[in-house]
This record gives structure tokens, C-alpha cells and sequence, in this order.
């Protein structure tokens, strides 16, 4: 029989949570502050308010009882496990919504009609996939059968009901983002299986807890269409500024707001260049092929455009005066990129729009077109090919890297497969402007 503990002794703060910090472990933390600081790890992600209310209500209950681990340890392991099944109703919720009443399966050998199916909450739909399965086992084995494929808009995917199924189904309704992602959601519905099917003891601890809340906000935010601003699952767009980059012959190469071109620092033997990006002095976003940038390539992790340059500081100033260009926001998950290999070299990626506006002679070779968060997945991606010949896919999700093929050839074919999927590219040819001295791209053309 459990021992029967006294208020007090449920009201006495647990060892074990103490030693967790803000400085890492160490401790033990007093009590008073390490309730403040558990309850500010988890204090900054919420809910958007038009979120399904079931959804809303777990995720509220979570949040709440995350600090009350500083009693009990185990609650951060009991809210950890209940987070990853929250990911799972959420995704029913908004399947539920997007649907507004009836689902449509389709047969993809084409041997009977389409069939719709009044849906009102997920039990129906499970009936309804279950009802399918039946009719297709009553047929005899002579019989070709029906292949039932759900309809999500004007696209079919196999569907069985199961987290798995609603992972496809929320990809394809275009709700979920993000080629990193896509393998981050891998691993959170294998964690879900083995928090629904447990196997052994586990623990969890405070810091674990609280990122898998702020990754379950981030995933219910954007199944409802709000991305996180700065993110790391499924991030808003980037804010980008003017910024000013300026290197010299020994390979130093500075950046920084253009601002600080009005400061008079008399560096001499300085080039100067104006570009528009996400990347600046004191963003969140780090950048390490930062001073890589070149007009022509993507070589820069987060998009980065060309504005002017290169040229002396003054003349860089009067140009800012004269324009007086202005920042933007742009998204860079999902971006697609255009990749050229000739005579056993691979270049780094392309904006299609740039790689559209090359000259015949430098269309040569065989070309990729790879959607990817970042040039470097793209270029990684691409480069694998000609290693062992199944370890990454030639067309669609690759399931070994983060990255999506569109399509490979030719030139013309390339880009074809890149207006498939962002539409009408209009050519640009922006002057070759490049910081010199790349180790990681070394070769262009
Ligand atoms: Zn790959």
C-alpha cells in the first residue's frame, strides 16, 4: 500500500528539481525562485485564439501543471508523455475543421465512384476509413480491388486514420512547412508511439519538458496558419534590413547595418557592397556562410539580394541617401533551388529567377531543382546522388536528408519543374558581385 503523505509533505518541494538552474544544473535553487523560473520556461508560448477549444484547453492544462514538477518530479515526464498525444488530437481537430463536415475517398484503380462521407467528430472518420476497408475485403481474390485514397484537394493520399495518415494529410493540405521539419515530425510521432505503447521507465527532465511544449505550440500554431516568429519548427518569415558589407585584399570582410557607413572610419583599401538581409549584426539569425554572399549564388544561408556595388564608402553612402531602401520580410523554408553540375562540378545553388537568366552557354550540364530550407540541404542533397545510388531520393521527400526534388536534366527541364513549383519565374541578371575567398563554395562560374 502506497504511505499516505500529509499536505505539508505533498506542499515540500522536490530535490531533484531544484538543482535545474538558469545557469544549467547546479543548485539546489531556494524554492520561491526556482517556481519563478520553471514557470518562465514555459511562460512565452501559447496558443493562438482561434486554435480548436479542446486543443486550446489541453495545451492550457500542460502549461499549468508544468510547474508543479518542483513538488513532484515526475510531473515533468507525466506532462512531457500527455504533450506528444496532444500533438495527435490537435492534428484530428484541425483535420476535422479543414474537412467542415465530409470527407471524399477515391479510388485510385478507378474501379467504382468517388464516396463522401458525413463526418462530425474523428470517430466518424475512423468508421468511415474502417467501412472502406471492409468493402474492399468482401470482394473475391479473381476481383481486382478498390484502392481508397483520401481527397485533399485536388491531390490523393493514402490515409488509415493514424497519426501517421494525419501527418500526410496535413502536409498535403499545405497546413505543415519546412523540409527539417519534416524529419523533426518524423521523430515526434515516433516518440508519441512510444509514450502510447511504453516499453519501460523514463524520465524527463524540466528542460526537455519545456521544449516539447514550445514544439507542440509551434506545431498546433501553424496547423491553425500561425507561424512562430523566430521559431524552430515552423518560423515566420525573416525581417531583413540594409546592410553593408565591406572586405579588403588580406580577407577581411566586415559586416554591418548600412548606418554605419555614415561613421567616418577611414579604412583604407576597403570594397563596399549593399545587400538586403536577414542576416545582420544582432539578428537571431546566424548565418554561418554569412560572408559568402554573391549576387549570383545562394551561398548565403538565409536569402540575402544584391543592391550595389561594389564601390568606395562614399559612393556606397550617397547611393543609401539617393534610394533610401527599405527592409522587407521574406520566408526561407521551403525554398526551391536551381543546381547546375557540369564537367564533374557542382555549383551551389541558384535562385531560379537567376538561374533562368543565364546565358545559352552557361545552361550547360545536367541541372537539379530541389526544394529545401537552406542552400547547403539543396547542395547536400544533390551532391549524395552520386554516392551509393538509393541513399537519396530522385524525386519527391528524400527520406534521407532534408530535401524535396522537383526535377532534374536539362536546363529547360529544370526550370520547368521550378515554375511547376513556384509558378511564372521572370529572368534577372544581376551584375557578378561576390565576396571572394569561399571555403565552403569555392567554385562558381
Ligand atoms: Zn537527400
Amino acid at each position: 500500500m502506497a504511505e499516505i503523505r500529509s499536505l505539508e509533505e505533498l506542499q515540500t518541494p522536490d530535490s531533484t528539481a531544484l538543482i535545474f538552474t538558469p545557469f544549467g544544473l547546479g543548485g539546489p535553487m531556494p524554492a520561491e525562485r526556482s517556481a519563478e523560473f520553471l514557470q518562465g520556461m514555459v511562460a512565452d508560448c501559447g496558443l493562438a485564439s482561434d486554435v480548436a477549444e479542446g486543443t486550446r484547453r489541453e495545451f492550457d492544462r500542460l502549461q499549468r501543471l508544468f510547474v508543479y514538477g518542483l513538488l513532484d518530479y515526475d510531473v515533468f515526464t507525466v506532462v512531457d508523455d500527455r504533450a506528444l498525444l496532444v500533438m495527435e488530437q490537435a492534428l484530428r481537430e484541425r483535420f476535422l475543421q479543414w474537412y467542415a463536415g465530409a470527407v471524399t475517398f477515391e479510388d485510385a484503380n478507378g474501379l467504382e465512384p468517388p464516396k463522401t462521407e458525413a463526418v462530425g467528430t474523428y470517430d466518424d472518420v475512423l468508421a468511415a476509413v474502417k467501412k472502406l476497408g471492409r468493402r474492399n475485403r468482401r470482394r473475391s481474390r479473381q476481383q481486382p480491388s478498390p484502392q481508397w485514397q483520401l481527397k485533399v484537394g485536388t491531390t490523393l493520399i493514402a490515409f488509415n486514420g493514424m497519426l501517421a495518415g494525419l501527418r500526410t494529410w496535413a502536409r498535403a493540405a499545405g497546413l505543415l512547412r519546412g523540409q527539417r521539419t519534416r524529419g523533426i515530425e518524423h521523430a515526434m510521432s515516433n516518440l508519441r508511439n512510444a509514450v502510447a505503447h511504453p516499453t519501460g521507465y523514463h524520465r524527463t527532465t524540466p528542460v526537455e519538458t519545456a521544449r516539447t511544449l514550445h514544439d507542440l505550440a509551434e506545431l498546433v500554431n501553424q496547423l491553425w496558419g500561425h507561424p512562430t516568429p523566430g521559431g524552430r519548427l515552423y518560423p515566420a518569415p525573416v525581417e531583413r534590413d540594409i546592410v553593408v558589407m565591406a572586405w579588403n585584399d588580406e580577407g577581411s570582410v566586415h559586416m554591418a547595418q548600412a548606418d554605419a557607413l555614415r561613421d567616418d572610419t577611414d579604412a583604407d583599401g576597403y570594397l563596399y557592397l549593399l545587400i538586403r538581409s536577414g542576416s545582420r549584426p544582432g539578428s537571431r539569425y546566424e548565418d554561418a556562410h554569412w560572408a559568402a554572399f554573391d549576387s549570383r549564388f545562394e551561398t548565403t544561408q538565409f536569402p540575402a539580394d544584391y543592391l550595389w556595388g561594389p564601390g568606395s564608402r562614399s559612393d556606397a553612402l550617397a547611393w543609401l541617401d539617393a534610394k533610401q531602401p527599405k527592409g522587407d520580410t521574406v520566408n526561407y523554408v521551403d525554398r526551391v533551388f536551381m543546381l547546375r553540375e557540369h564537367d564533374g562540378q557542382l555549383y551551389p545553388p541558384m535562385h531560379p529567377e537567376v538561374a533562368a537568366g543565364l546565358a545559352k552557354e552557361e545552361r550547360h550540364g545536367a541541372w537539379y531543382t530541389v526544394r529545401a530550407d537552406f542552400p547547403e540541404h539543396a547542395f547536400a542533397h544533390v551532391r549524395g546522388l552520386n554516392g551509393s545510388p538509393d541513399a537519396h531520393a530522385r524525386v519527391g521527400d528524400c527520406r534521407n536528408c532534408p530535401a524535396h526534388q522537383l526535377g532534374s536534366g536539362s536546363h529547360e527541364q529544370a526550370l520547368r519543374a521550378a515554375e511547376d513549383a513556384i509558378g511564372v519565374i521572370v529572368p534577372r541578371r544581376p551584375p557578378a558581385v561576390g565576396i571572394p575567398d569561399s571555403l565552403f563554395w569555392p567554385h562558381r562560374f
